[in-house]
């Protein structure tokens, strides 16, 4: 991988290129973008091009300061990430090298909230951006999730990046960059990142062997992944066939044919699942839709290829005659803002319920309308 092999983000490569090629590169910079699109990667990349020992704008990947790089122990690249409090420097290691190994899946820590301490700033960014470099002419800091400092942390980082030493450079990255202090930001110069199409998180899926996807496998996750080849990665390992006959049996109403059925599995839905598990189930339900929709608008041939829900063909087909557009539309709008409730904590008990009650309607509607037409 090299930076002018990074894939869908041509905007940012070439921002960075031209800066590059006119040796003004800024010394720090802020990738700000949805998060598993490439940012670190390209960070990394451009930390790794920088020191490489040919000269260009892409690194040669061959090099003894690439293959360095590519293993994350270069000398003069240092990248720093949130973790949860209770972690231990020794573990901190272990960490970042299951994650090489992994390409990048985000560490899991449960309900532990990560977060980049000042002594992180302190160790990892403003003593060694005091020292000269071993190896290559750059140091480069690659500061993932920047918003996760800590304010002593953030004060601690502004000091080296109002005066950053010649041969440094700093990449903070962010998918909120509104949760950054101002006064981060108005120092840095700012990339913008863009969301993925499905067709480059395929792409990016199948070119990395670490990620051990094969074409189907790849087009089904890059479908899933709303833009973001991070989360392609995390649906894929966590979809279970389980899930999807789960959601089937909601969208289809067959888990909730009743009042009473349709409030346990609401609670069933807000109190057995964590947050992360019920934005997932929400996605799936988009997807639903999705589907629904893609069999309402192609010739039935064609149809049933590239289903997520393919086992429920004949459901959704059946969904896809019987929901009209402006009953669908509503829905998708509903989880979608579902999903921003469950994010900011809501109580899903509330939001759950919601949701399939307003399903539950858009289908009785639809059986109605259907039988005043027959009438
Ligand atoms: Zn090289």
């Amino acid at each position: 991988m090299a930076l002018d092999r990074i894939v869908g983000q041509d905007h940012a490569v070439s921002l960075l290129g031209r800066a590059f090629e006119s040796g003004r590169l800024s010394h720090a910079y802020l990738f700000q973008g949805p998060e598993g699109v490439g940012k670190e990667t390209t960070a990394l990349e451009l930390a790794a091009a920088l020191n490489c020992e040919r000269e260009g704008f892409s690194a040669c990947g061959e090099c003894g300061s690439c293959a360095m790089a590519r293993r994350l122990s270069h000398p003069d690249i240092h990248l720093v990430f949130p973790v949860p409090s209770t972690i231990k420097p020794d573990e901190y290691a272990s960490i970042l090298e299951s994650q090489v190994r992994s390409g990048f899946r985000e560490p899991d820590f449960g309900r532990r909230v990560p977060i980049i301490s000042v002594e992180t700033v302190n160790d990892e960014i403003v003593a060694k951006s005091n020292r000269r470099p071993y190896v290559g002419p750059w140091k480069v800091f690659v500061v993932s999730d920047a918003d996760s400092m800590s304010p002593e942390a953030a004060n601690a980082l502004l000091k080296t990046l109002e005066e950053p030493p010649d041969d440094t450079i700093i990449v903070l990255t962010t998918s909120r960059p509104g949760a950054l202090p101002g006064t981060i930001v108005s120092r840095c110069q700012r990339i913008p990142f863009a969301r993925l199409r499905p067709e480059a998180i395929e792409k990016i899926l199948t070119a990395d062997p670490r990620l051990d996807f094969d074409g189907g496998r790849a087009r089904e996750a890059g479908a899933l992944a709303r833009g973001s080849a991070g989360r392609a990665v995390r649906v894929d390992s966590k979809t279970t066939k389980s899930e999807l006959e789960r959601v089937a049996g909601i969208m289809t109403g067959r888990r909730t044919r009743d009042v009473g059925s349709l409030l346990s599995e609401a609670q069933a839905l807000a109190y057995r699942l964590g947050r992360e598990e019920q934005q997932h189930i929400l996605d799936l339900m988009l997807l639903w839709y999705r589907d629904v929709l893609r069999l309402a608008s192609l010739e039935e041939s064609s149809a049933s290829s590239g289903l997520v829900y393919s086992g429920h063909a004949g459901e959704l087909a059946e969904q896809a005659e019987l929901l009209s557009l402006d009953l669908i539309e509503p829905l998708i709008g509903k989880i979608d803002s579902a999903r921003r409730a469950i994010e900011r904590y809501s109580n899903p008990a509330i939001v759950f319920t919601s949701v399939l009650l307003d399903m539950a309607i858009a289908r009785r509607k639809a059986a109605d309308r259907r039988r005043a037409g027959r009438a």
